[in-house]
């Protein structure tokens, strides 16, 4: 018999949320033990360990001994806001919850909030989405690159770019690993290698569509395959390198991504395309761990 893992199940339903997090002392001690280790710490100050007090009224815990004040919340976008935190940590929860992202419009309903500060909590969220990510790290393995044209309306405006009004996007999946998407300013070949060279280990193996030329990327100690979408091929086994090349993985993630834009977002200028782009990979990267996920968000506050 093997047992299953109690961690195993990425389940984390509204009922969960709201035991975990009913008040905003819950929220705020969450945010001392992520931040901070706990209330019950070595002082800063004095130096003896001691149980810290939350202060009435006030986002701030005081140490038993000499009173030195710690706010869990300094310099974090939650230290000035007026919006209760029980309602942040429950656009975060829906953040992360769900798989098609999270309007303005959505957020105004479900925490009784205006637009403007809707819009402006769900902003906050998806930088702490990009933060939370980790991006120094180079992608290694296998890794699948597919190009995408996403959102813009035709505004007649000239940007010197390929696709009037679209932005050109680039998605990087490490197969069972994270999630990239960068926005590209053409298809040029020096600015593909260097989405490359930017994001993947030296060495590693990379699947794209034919846009990528073979040498482009051999040439660079890179194992290479390319299918040709154009002949309607999607996936083929090299038998020398042991390697199944498709993009399917990306080209997912673009699907779900597109659908998404046109049902919650409507439209994405290229302006903050990327800060999108980061809460999808941000999803993507974590979505076998919910609480994990939400751990991630309040560890980058
Ligand atoms: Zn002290």
């Amino acid at each position: 018999m093997t047992k299953k893992s109690p961690s195993a199940s990425p389940a984390f339903s509204v009922r969960e949320f709201f035991a975990r997090f009913p008040d905003e002392q819950a929220c705020l001690e969450h945010i001392m033990a992520v931040r901070f280790g706990g209330t019950k710490l070595d002082c800063p100050s004095c130096g003896a360990e001691g149980q810290f007090h939350k202060l009435r009224d006030r986002r701030v815990y005081a140490c038993p001994n000499c009173l030195f004040q710690i706010a869990p919340t300094a310099n974090t976008i939650l230290h000035d806001t007026r919006t209760p935190l029980v309602s942040w940590f429950y656009a975060m929860y829906l953040f992360c919850t769900t798989r098609h992202g999270v309007s303005g419009k959505e957020l105004q309903r479900q925490l009784g909030v205006t637009y403007k500060t809707a819009y402006r909590i769900g902003q906050q969220i998806r930088i702490l989405m990009s933060k939370a990510q980790g991006f120094d790290a180079l992608l290694a393995g296998h890794i699948e690159l597919d190009e995408a044209y996403v959102g813009g309306r035709r505004s007649g405006g000239k940007r010197g770019r390929g696709a009037p009004g679209k932005t050109i996007v680039m998605g990087l999946a490490q197969r069972g690993g994270r999630m990239k998407a960068v926005v590209i300013p053409d298809v040029k070949k020096d600015t593909l290698r260097d989405v490359v060279l930017d994001n993947v280990e030296p060495g590693s193996v990379v699947s794209t569509d034919e846009l990528y030329s073979y040498n482009l990327l051999t040439g660079d100690g890179f194992k290479h395959g390319a299918v040709k979408h154009g002949r309607k091929e999607y996936a083929h086994y090299d038998y020398r390198l042991g390697e199944t090349f498709h993009v399917n993985t990306v080209e997912g993630f673009w699907k779900l991504f597109k659908a998404s834009v046109r049902s919650t977002h409507i439209q994405i200028s290229g302006k903050h395309m990327q800060r999108y782009l980061d809460e999808f990979t941000f999803r993507a990267s974590n979505r076998h761990r919910v609480n994990g996920m939400f751990d991630l968000l309040v560890g980058a506050l």
